[in-house]
């Protein structure tokens, strides 16, 4: 987890209010939190949890901030830019 990119996707986070959902950030952050929804590391933890789970179970870091970012999934689930 790199600080400085999860603090830069919490800010395109704070702007996704102000855009539209045609705006490139917003398309790829809503690609990325839909795979993050299949994935068997999340969905394990949710099951082991018994409740929805908003971080990244590898990495730690909040989703819809780091679908937002300049970071990559640290299993490559996520496509290449
Ligand atoms: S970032 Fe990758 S490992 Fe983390 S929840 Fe999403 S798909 Fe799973």
């Amino acid at each position: 987890m790199n600080p400085i990119q999860i603090t830069k996707g919490f800010f395109h986070l704070a702007m996704s209010n102000f855009r539209d959902e045609g705006h490139p950030i917003e398309l790829e952050a809503v690609s990325r939190l839909k795979i993050c929804e299949k994935c068997d590391h999340r969905l394990m933890l949710e099951k082991e949890l018994n409740k929805k789970i908003m971080d990244c179970p590898l990495c730690g870091c909040f989703l819809p901030a780091k679908a937002r970012s300049g970071e990559f999934c640290p299993i490559g689930k996520w496509p290449e830019k």
